[in-house]
């Protein structure tokens, strides 16, 4: 529907375009992934500050036209995250997070969820750059599985239903494997399985401890499911 559109967003990414311009890709609450052009955003007196940078929080007044891209008219600052910006590992932690964002949720299809998780996890980092350890990057992307509709599936066998032994995991299948379905998986550890369940039950803010061992298992039990379900490929929160 043309017109005039107001609305919350995080920009995801901010492209520099032309002589001046800037292309956003914003997430909002309910319109989902949005591209957006900042016409002029590039000059030194652009109505439009600074507050077209990557992990704002706005309320931008966009237009919707013809193109695919909606125009920005307005925007006011809701949370710059200033701390956040000071942190290497914090704005790292903030670009792995929108960019999972905008490869789990490319569509206009609204997910309001992803959008406070989105805000939740950026106000925590600007709160505590502590929150930029892998434990929550990993945390967030299990929620985000859970918003797409494809978190894993860990109370039973994915492939039989068998409740006992469960020691593999299965991207294929879609969570763990019992000890007879095995075939396909790799071996999910105790501690990881329990992460998984944890993170899952716990708000982000208090995602389990675990040791990096354990964290790979559980980043790898992520990627493969992204993989297979989505046909996403995730950029990995630990170092290779
Ligand atoms: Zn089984």
């Amino acid at each position: 529907m043309p017109g005039p559109v107001r609305t919350e967003a995080v920009v995801l990414r901010s492209i520099r375009y032309g002589e001046a311009d800037r292309i956003l890709h914003l997430y909002t609450p309910g319109r989902g992934r949005v591209g957006a052009i900042a016409k002029g955003a590039r000059r030194a007196r652009s109505r439009f500050g600074a507050r077209l940078e990557p992990f704002m929080h706005v309320h931008a007044g966009l237009h919707e036209g013809r193109s695919d891209l909606l125009t920005v008219t307005s925007v006011d600052t809701v949370a710059v995250y200033r701390a956040l910006r000071e942190h290497g590992a914090a704005l790292d932690a903030a670009a792995r997070a929108c960019d999972a964002v905008a490869r789990l949720f490319e569509t206009a299809e609204p997910h309001p969820e992803v959008f406070w998780l989105l805000v939740n996890l950026l106000a925590l980092l600007d709160g505590d750059v502590a929150h930029a350890q892998a434990g929550t990057g990993l945390a967030f992307r299990l929620k985000l599985l859970l918003a797409a509709g494809i978190v894993p599936q860990l109370a039973a066998c994915a492939v039989c239903g068998e409740t006992e032994h469960l020691r593999g995991f299965s991207g294929a299948a879609g969570g763990v494997v019992c000890a007879a379905c095995e075939a396909g998986s790799f071996p999910l550890s105790e501690a990881a399985y329990g992460f998984l369940v944890g993170a899952l039950g716990a708000p982000l803010a208090s995602a389990p401890e675990a040791s990096e061992l354990v964290l790979r298992q559980v980043e790898r039990a992520i990627g493969e499911t992204a993989e297979h379900h989505a046909h996403v490929r995730l950029r990995p929160v630990l170092a290779a």
